[in-house]
């Protein structure tokens, strides 16, 4: 794939929305937030393997999380990281959601995965890293995951809800990326892109413009 082709984050709910009601995923008429059952859609709505495997491979830019090959329908998860990933679920649903974005959003032609090979420069194998200089895919892979564990409209009810009540602190925060089972981070990059919440130092303001106006949340 040369180039990358852009998609607006409008596009990218609704790629996220769709799968989960093609999951019969019920996510919208609940009192609090269910987890998105990420590994049981991609094992079971898209047929991906995912297997537990050590990756040596070596990378300046950051450590690898997972990987995946899509010719073979596989993703790795890095089983060097396992105790990373076991204290904090929040970043192995992620990565596994980044790893499926890859999948529904990058590879070409799946029906014919033997020319479809891969997603940058033909390789067979693609690494995801921790952190690394994020590139256009990285960054589309990342929007698919928080679009899809943390759908907007139930993100949109209860902030609304926090809002109207006319509280909004930290614990609540963490209430709700506990019951997404995501990092407290993905909770906040995902707000900040919904324009719902800014977060900065374990202070919450309106907005991003807000902050940048330095006045906190504040009734
Ligand atoms: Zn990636």
């Amino acid at each position: 794939m040369a180039k990358v082709p852009y998609i607006s984050s409008e596009a990218m709910e609704d790629i996220a929305l769709n799968i989960l009601t093609a999951y019969e995923f019920d996510f919208e008429d609940v009192v609090f937030p269910k987890p998105t059952p990420i590994d049981e859609i991609i094992e079971f709505h898209y047929d991906l393997d995912v297997a537990w495997e050590p990756i040596d491979h070596f990378d300046p830019e950051g450590s690898v999380m997972a990987a995946i090959i899509p010719s073979q329908k596989r993703i790795i998860m890095n089983e060097s990281q396992k105790d990373l990933f076991e204290e904090k679920i929040g970043t192995m649903n992620f990565t596994m959601a980044h790893e499926l974005g890859h999948w529904v959003l990058h590879v070409d032609d799946k029906d014919n995965l033997q020319t479809a090979l891969s997603l940058k420069e033909k390789q067979e194998v693609f690494y995801c890293r921790s952190h690394s200089m994020r590139s256009p895919i990285e960054q589309q892979a990342d929007m698919f995951a928080g679009a899809i564990l943390m759908p907007k409209p139930v993100v949109e009810k209860f902030i609304g809800r926090f809002k109207a009540a006319r509280t909004i602190e930290m614990g609540q925060l963490y209430m709700l990326a506990n019951c997404f089972q995501v990092s407290i981070s993905a909770l906040c990059v995902r707000l900040d892109r919904l324009g719902l919440l800014y977060v900065h130092k374990g202070k919450v303001y309106n907005s991003r413009s807000e902050y940048e106006g330095q006045i906190a949340f504040d009734f």
